[in-house]
Order: structure tokens, then sequence, then C-alpha cells
């Protein structure tokens, strides 16, 4: 058997969240005491309950998973990975009583980690991003989005998205790369919001996505951001160049953003906390994923829920992502996003690793290659010294991660 795979995993209890195994009583999709079997870089076969044929599994190419559990390899879905300098300065601002938004009116907040990152070499945002993507990775991370919007003038933005290139070249995992030059209004465009957004649209956008640095258009629709007409206009010029999109809406207050994006057919809407639950049925209408970013939550303090009770009702998937960035979730951890959800927005746990892995992988519309354990995707899965998948959510720090497999690779051993 080891002649016909590239690589088996077995005496591993598997989580796959695949529609092929899940059942009432089986909502994971478990498989216990499995061997899964990866060829070209794809999961080929799965076997369950292995004792029987377990002589033809002994080959020298197998991993002894020891009994722990395996669930897809997880995705974080929304990140501003890429940025030079960091915000410590504000944070202790703000404890000392400013808002957010006061914080950014006195020109900090996003602006001024937009001269850092301007005045910050390609080279030396790479080393930067890669370092924070590797304690990613250190938890399970196989895939992950990364957004630009720290550059907001043509040069930046794209050093920014060569970066989050290079990151899928060179890095061991995949970058679905997110042009948010509608990301703040840059000082030399200060009044002239309209003006930067044409430039947005006339020359940063048509440019970057002739240069191949562009998989996806996101905005930032909000009172301190961009009004809804002006996101509109970001919309219909992604439209014209049949980029998809995807939108910040809903984080502070209600400008409507969420409907609006559902008639481009988003990839997902992030955030969410003053969405209108009477929305949520046009996110369900139009396949838009939820992207709720606890951490974002947690580190502005805030208290207004997102509409978690009517998404489940109406059945719009939700996925989980760090926001990790240097002003308002400077996280590097999944897994603590996992445990937020828990905790601060009282999803359960299988919600919780379901928003990191499927729903994540649908937001960054990969689902049909990753994002579950089921034949014929990649293999891409994480292995955990787990006693059941429930304590990914359950434990705060610590790092459980004993592997992590990218396209049938192993990327991180800790056997
Ligand atoms: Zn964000």
């Amino acid at each position: 058997m080891s002649q016909i795979y590239d690589l088996i995993v077995h005496n591993i209890n598997l989580a796959t969240l695949s529609e092929k195994y899940i059942q009432d009583d089986n909502p994971y999709g478990i498989v216990e005491n499995a061997a899964i079997c990866v060829k070209d870089g794809k999961i080929e076969n799965i076997i369950a309950n292995v004792e029987q044929q377990s002589g033809e599994l002994e080959t020298e190419d197998a991993i002894d998973g020891q009994g722990y559990w395996m669930s897809p390899g997880l995705i974080d879905c929304h990140t501003h990975l890429v940025y030079g300098g960091n915000r410590a300065n504000e944070f202790e601002m703000r404890l000392e009583g400013a808002s957010y938004e006061e914080i950014a009116k006195a020109g900090g907040g996003i602006v001024s980690t937009v001269k850092a990152t301007r005045e910050t070499s390609k080279k030396e945002l790479f080393d930067l991003a890669a370092k924070r993507l590797s304690y990613l990775i250190d938890e399970g991370v196989t895939s992950i989005e990364i957004k630009s919007g720290y550059g907001l003038d043509l040069e930046t933005e794209r050093k920014m998205l060569k970066v989050a290139k290079d990151l899928n070249e060179f890095s061991p995992v995949e970058v679905s790369k997110t042009f948010l030059g509608a990301h703040a209004v840059p000082t030399e465009f200060k009044d002239r919001a309209e003006e930067y957004i044409d430039l947005v649209c006339e020359e940063m956008m048509p440019q970057l996505h002739s240069e191949g640095l562009i998989d996806c258009v996101d905005a930032f629709c909000e009172g301190i951001g961009f009004s809804l007409e002006q996101t509109q206009k970001v919309f219909e010029k992604a439209k014209s160049l049949d980029l998809p999109v995807k939108l910040h809406a809903e984080q502070l207050s209600d400008l409507g953003g969420s409907r609006m994006a559902c008639d481009y057919n988003a990839w997902s809407v992030d955030h969410l906390e003053f969405l209108n639950p009477d929305d949520v049925s046009r996110l369900a209408e139009s396949g838009t994923v939820a992207t709720l970013l606890p951490g974002a939550f947690y580190f502005l303090s805030e208290t207004k829920l997102p509409p978690i009770d009517e998404l489940r009702k109406q059945n719009v998937p939700i996925a989980i992502a760090t926001d990790s960035n240097p002003g308002s979730s400077p996280c590097l951890s999944l897994l603590l996003m996992m445990n937020m959800a828990t905790t601060l927005f009282k999803l359960t746990p299988l919600e919780a690793l379901k928003g990191t892995t499927i729903n994540a992988a649908k937001a960054l519309n990969i689902d049909s290659k990753v994002g579950s354990i089921e034949i014929g995707k990649q293999a891409d899965l994480a292995i955990w010294d787990i006693g059941a998948p429930a304590e990914l959510s359950y434990r705060i720090g610590g790092n459980p991660c004993k592997g992590v497999i990218k396209n049938g690779e192993v990327i991180l051993s800790k056997f």
C-alpha cells in the first residue's frame, strides 16, 4: 500500500467537517481510528477502524498519529498581516481614555500605520509578515487571506500585495490577496475622499489587477471609513473588472454596507456587530459568508453583539478570523479567536471550528479544494494533541498542534 501513496497517517481520529460524514449524531463528521492516505498532494483514501488492516499500513512513509486528532488545516480568512511599525502607543492612549474614533480623527489609527508601511522596504515587510505568519502556522493554519490597505498610494499598495504574493510563493501556506485601497483616506487627500476613491477605481485597481496582484476587492464602509456611495463606486469598478468583492461592514454603526455588498454577491461581509437582523436574509440569499472578528470586538472593548441567532436561523455560514492588524486586533492566534468566538459571541465549539475551516474556505471561495477532510480535496491537515474537537475552542493559551500538512507535505512536526 505504501507504494501507491506518498504519505499515510494512521492511528488518528478525524474531525472531517465533511458533509460526507456529518450526521445528526455525528455533527463533526468524526471518523475514529482512521488512516488517511495522500497522493500527489490530495487525499486519496480515508479508511475507518484500521486495526483489521494495520499490517498493510505499517510502512516507512507512514506517520503513527498516536491516537491524536486531525482537523482540516485552519484558514484565517481576514488578516492585515503586512504592515510596518506597530501601535502599542495608541493602545496606551486608548487606555488613558481616548476612543478609537478620536484617535482616528487625531490623525492616528490607520494613517499612522500607512506612514510606517510606506517607509518600510519590501524585504523588511516580507520578513515582518513571515514572522507573524509563522505563529499562525504553528497553530495549524494552512491558508490565509492578506489585505493591502496601509499603502493608500499605488506604489505602496503594490508593495504590500507583492509581499502577499511572495508569501504565497515562499511560505508553506496559500495566500489569497485582497486589494483594500479603500481602507482610509490618506492625509494627502484630506477632505477629498471622492478624489481618492477615483484614484482607487481609475488607477490603482485596474493597474494592480493587470499585474495579477488582486484576488478580491475589499473596502471599509464606516463613518470613519467610506460612505455607502463611495463603497458602491469601488464595487462597481471591481464588477467591471470581473473581480469579486468583500466588505468591512457594520463594525461601529449600521450604514447598510452588508445589504449593498450582497447585491454584488460578496464572498463575505466582515465584523457585523451592528448588522440589522432584518438584513440577514440578504446574506442567506446571496450566499455571502458572515465573517466574525472577535479579536477586534475584544480589543476595542465593544459590547454590541452580532446577530448570531438570526445568522444561525437563516443558515448563513459563519467564519471566524483573526483580523490580525496593528490597530484593533494585534492577534496572531486563530485558536484564541475560536475561544473568543465561543466565550464572547456564544458560538458552539463546532461552529467555531467550522468558522476556521470549511466556512472560512467559503469566505475565500476555495471550499471546493480545502476546508474539510474528504477524498479528492487537498491534503491540508492539522494534527492536535487533544481528547475531543471541542478542546480547540475550550483552551485559552497552550498550543496542542502536533503537526501541519500542506498539500501532502509535512510543514511542521512536533512528533
Ligand atoms: Zn479588517
